[in-house]
């Protein structure tokens, strides 16, 4: 059992520090270091390592700075680069998708009445209706491909 309350004491303190244990377990503690002579050691070694940490100067050299800050700089262009692109995707696939909308009935008398006076059968008619309707779609696709393709070749030119 008093093993127990060593183990938990040192483990107090080199969770928080002896200053900065806070509320019921400060003064019990307060209590077992002043009574345990290992425990009191225990917690001057850790405080002596804090200090001598503390008094330890970190500073960042100017080329790790300025590497930093090239870094962060081109991770935001970079995020700015797939925002836009992400706007554009967007923009083309509402405007597809309203120019489809409005479109596609007039499209469908176009094609019935230029069957009546061809005189082509319902099946043909409604078969190039299909291929013509779908075709502006694959066009803006195979553009947003080779888009995305030429912006993910210029990103990695100008990261390298
Ligand atoms: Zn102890």
């Amino acid at each position: 059992m008093k093993a127990d309350i060593h183990q938990q004491v040192q483990q107090w303190i080199a969770c928080a520090g002896v200053e900065d244990v806070a509320g019921e377990g400060s003064a019990s503690l307060q209590q077992h270091l002043l009574e345990c002579p290992s425990c009191r050691d225990y917690a001057d070694a850790a405080s002596q390592m804090v200090q001598a940490l503390r008094s330890v100067p970190f500073a960042a050299d100017s080329n790790l700075v300025r590497s930093t800050q090239q870094r962060v700089r081109a991770r935001a262009y970079q995020l700015q680069q797939e925002r836009t692109r992400l706007q554009f995707v967007w923009m083309s696939c509402a405007l597809v998708a309203f120019a489809a909308a409005v479109t596609t009935p007039f499209l469908w008398q176009g094609f019935r009445w230029l069957s009546e006076i061809v005189n082509v059968s319902t099946p043909v008619w409604q078969i190039g209706f299909a291929i013509f309707w779908i075709s502006p779609s694959l066009v803006i696709s195979v553009f947003l491909v080779a888009r995305g393709i030429h912006l993910d070749h210029r990103n990695n030119t100008s990261t390298n």
